[in-house]
């Protein structure tokens, strides 16, 4: 029986990696599983799978998840720092499917208990890169990423070396907004914004796919983890969402990795590795698909692009900088404050706020100044929205 835990298990990655748990119940033994508003599904979750212990990191919902879990026997937590210490509970497998930079410190504290982490939250990376993957060696801890484009380019390496490797592409489907006319993309609505063509995700990674800050986070991600140099890296649009991304070598061969839009390969992947086991993901009918396509974005509609190569280059701590002003302008694009296309123009205004020669940018990385960061950052986000806002 492995030690599971399940880091944001009500989410869109949470629930389709309990769904492959569910499936071989007798295979885990599942220690503790996290979430927040949606105490219902936690604790339903939490008592069929017989968790150790089920926390919500709202602190004011305590009693409710204790109420909801009844006599099941499963303990309950409640609070940022029972969250944390929830994953700090000893683990063989940890999935880290929390959204946003809140999953950084859950995630840190898993690395350090020394199980594997399955790492879906591309924002530790995109925060505290040389943090995570520094904790990771010496802990001793292996990191599976698990975003798609991520789990492919790790699956195309397997058996190479990295001094082969000559250039990655990920692909991106283009999001809600692909095929509209600039000019309209300033009347972008939430709702619009909020459906994603191919993937079935939690509404914030679907309102950064359309905007490509998602495809942005996930370059700087491809950097941190695998050590590529940013010109390595390009994005390609590709609207069937099927090639997820492709590794191209020094003779010129390229391996790319081809599949359905299912967070679930990527998950099983992460989860039997190092093994290859049946996964209940669609089998691919090529002719029936016909043909994948591709095509160069277009930076003026998707400015994300050139936001992250200048975090690259800026280097440093940008990256909490980055990530924490793209979630203010997407909390702030939610909310109504601004719209859709003023979200990269409040990204821009914050990072040229921050100077990255500054002490702090400049400073040596630990938890604590990049948590600091995320706040200044989120603060100078916020006036820029409020700017805007008039
Ligand atoms: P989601 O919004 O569906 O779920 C988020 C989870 O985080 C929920 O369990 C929620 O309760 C929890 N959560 C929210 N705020 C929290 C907080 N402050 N503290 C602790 N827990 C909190 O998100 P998702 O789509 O499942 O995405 C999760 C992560 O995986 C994100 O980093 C996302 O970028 C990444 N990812 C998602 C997909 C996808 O298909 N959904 C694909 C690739 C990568
Ligand atoms: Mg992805």
């Amino acid at each position: 029986m492995r030690r599971v835990s399940v880091l944001g298990a009500t989410g869109s990655i949470g629930q389709n990696t309990l769904d492959l748990i569910a499936r071989a119940p007798e295979d885990y033994d599942v220690v503790a599983l996290t979430g927040a508003s949606n105490i219902a599904q936690l604790a339903k979750d939490a008592i069929a799978l017989k968790a150790d212990i089920a926390v919500t990191a709202d602190d004011h919902r305590l009693e409710d998840l204790r109420a909801a879990l009844g006599g099941s026997g499963v303990a309950a937590g409640a609070g940022a720092a029972a969250v944390a210490e929830a994953a700090a509970r000893p683990a063989d497998w940890t999935m880290s499917a929390i959204v946003g930079a809140a999953g950084l410190a859950p995630g840190m504290a898993a690395l350090a208990q020394g199980g594997t982490l399955a790492l879906a939250n591309k924002e530790s990376l995109v925060c505290a890169g040389p943090l995570v993957m520094e904790t990771a060696r010496q802990h001793g801890t292996r990191i599976l990423p698990v975003d798609s484009e991520h789990s492919a380019i790790f699956q195309a390496l397997i058996g190479e070396e990295m001094a082969a490797v000559e250039r990655i592409i990920i692909t991106a489907s283009g999001g809600a907004f692909r095929d509209w006319p600039l000019e309209r993309l300033a009347e972008a609505t939430l709702d619009q914004a909020s459906s994603h063509p191919n993937w079935d995700m939690g509404q914030r990674i679907t309102i950064d796919s359309a905007s490509m800050f998602n495809k942005a986070m996930e370059v700087i991600e491809t950097h941190e983890f695998f050590g590529v140099d940013p010109l390595g890296i390009e994005v390609i649009v590709h609207p069937q969402s099927m090639v997820h991304a492709l590794v191209g070598f020094k003779d010129g061969a390229l391996m790319a990795h081809v599949g359905p839009a299912d967070m679930r390969h990527a998950i099983g992947f992460a989860l039997h590795h190092p093994d290859r086991q049946h996964l209940p993901v669609e089998r691919l009918d090529l002719a029936a698909i016909g043909r994948f396509d591709f095509s160069t974005p277009d930076e003026r509609r998707w400015p994300a692009l050139r936001l992250a190569r200048e975090t690259m280059q800026s280097g440093g701590m940008m990256g909490a900088v980055f990530n924490a002003a793209k979630e203010t302008a997407l909390d702030g694009f939610i909310a109504g404050q601004i719209t859709f296309v003023q979200m990269a123009d409040v990204v821009e205004d914050t990072l040229t706020g921050f100077d990255a020669s500054a002490g702090l940018i400049a400073d040596t990385m630990t938890l604590d100044n990049v948590l600091q960061i995320d706040h200044l950052a989120r603060k100078a986000a916020r006036d820029a929205i409020h700017k805007r806002a008039g």
